[in-house]
């Protein structure tokens, strides 16, 4: 059987220890007799699932005790207008950053419940076509802003910050979307003011979506919105207002516990930065016919967009990789071309996988 390496975006590649444990545990977990998907929320089992997920995240991303986790529903696209809903009240201006397709979603969605006026902080389309990334630096951000938003690894476009923004103390909190990076480098989670990250990628499958929030924060979620949307309403609740993603948090609790074994987020940084130097190189080493177009400097370790700058040639080679088991290379809908997402989960063996496959493509078409 042909081994089967999968560079989805998302929902992504899954550990396969965590998706045999899983299969283990589906029908009766740990020997209560009931398959996690069908238990209560409110049992001692789920609760205890939720409470060792959020101690491996915190215990994987430092997680300083000011702060607070919840798992919520309604993926990242939620977080873009729920984070101004609850954040912004009481201020006449939120500052964001446009580098690519997400924040550039976010930027708009961002406004429609909230009186502030979203101020465009950089906008990297503008600046650089989106093949660069602003740098901090040249954020227009002000001091009464609310927050400023930032996206740190733009799945579509294949951007990602080097060094993670910081802004220096007296500007506003950072809010920063990180559903494609979450977990693949060390962060410093007292420089961000809001972290969030659907979980299809780095994480688990679709359904949570994990909102690290600074504990002071809290008291701007104004009582007027519908709980549901209220951060503080979850905090309250201990992550039960409503019913959670109950077998989606269970998943990422199994991939946080992989990740532990795996010797946590340095080992991760480490092995990351060399599957993206081995795939950068091979594209760079084609003299010229797999080419991506990406500042060095803000080159994705996670999302690798490349393309032979021939549309059906592209199409060739996603079909012929698949083949070969290599899938879901096809590039995001309205970018064309071809994508290579090498998640946490994605073992170098694959990365070398579809290098390979690339030198023998170019062989038979160059
Ligand atoms: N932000 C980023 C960086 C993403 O990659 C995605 C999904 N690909 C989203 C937001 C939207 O996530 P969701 O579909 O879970 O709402």
């Amino acid at each position: 059987m042909t081994t089967v390496y999968n560079f989805s975006a998302g929902p992504a590649v899954l550990p396969e220890a965590v998706l045999r444990t899983a299969q283990q545990e589906m029908l009766d977990y740990n020997g209560t007799g009931i398959p996690v998907m069908a238990m209560s929320h409110r049992s001692d089992t789920f609760r205890s699932i939720l409470y060792h997920a959020e101690q491996d995240l915190r215990s994987l991303l430092a997680i300083p005790g000011n702060y607070k986790v919840l798992f919520l529903q309604g993926g990242a696209s939620a977080q873009f207008s729920q984070v101004a809903m609850n954040f912004a009240h009481g201020f006449a201006r939120v500052d964001s950053v446009v580098t690519g397709n997400w924040s550039q979603i976010a930027h708009r969605q961002m406004g429609r419940l909230t009186a502030a006026e979203i101020h465009l902080a950089a906008h990297g389309g503008n600046l650089y076509g989106f093949k660069n990334l602003p740098p901090v630096g040249s954020w227009d951000v002000g001091p009464g802003s609310a927050f400023v938003h930032f996206v740190a690894n733009e799945t579509v476009h294949g951007l990602q910050y080097k060094d993670m923004p910081k802004l220096s103390d007296g500007l506003p909190p950072l809010v920063c979307d990180m559903s494609s990076e979450i977990l693949s480098r060390r962060i410093n989670v007292a420089d961000f003011g809001v972290i969030y990250a659907g979980a299809q990628k780095n994480l688990g499958p679709a359904g949570a979506t994990i909102v690290i929030i600074r504990e002071d924060l809290l008291e701007r979620c104004p009582d007027h919105i519908p709980s549901v949307w209220n951060y503080k309403a979850h905090v309250e609740k201990q992550g039960m207002y409503n019913t959670p993603a109950t077998y989606s948090i269970y998943i990422a609790g199994l991939v946080l516990r992989w990740l532990q074994a795996q010797g946590g987020v340095e080992k991760m940084e480490k092995l990351n930065a060399r599957k993206a130097a081995m795939l950068y190189a091979a594209i760079d080493g084609s003299g010229g016919f797999y080419q991506n177009g990406i500042h060095p400097d803000a080159r994705s370790k996670m999302n690798v967009v490349f393309g032979t700058g021939n549309a059906d040639s592209d199409a060739r080679f996603a079909e012929e990789a698949a083949l070969a088991g290599l899938r879901q290379l096809v590039g995001y809908k309205t970018l064309g071309g071809l994508r290579a997402s090498i998640y946490n989960a994605m073992p170098l063996e694959g990365v070398a996988a579809l290098t390979e496959f690339m030198a023998e493509f170019q062989r038979r078409n160059g």
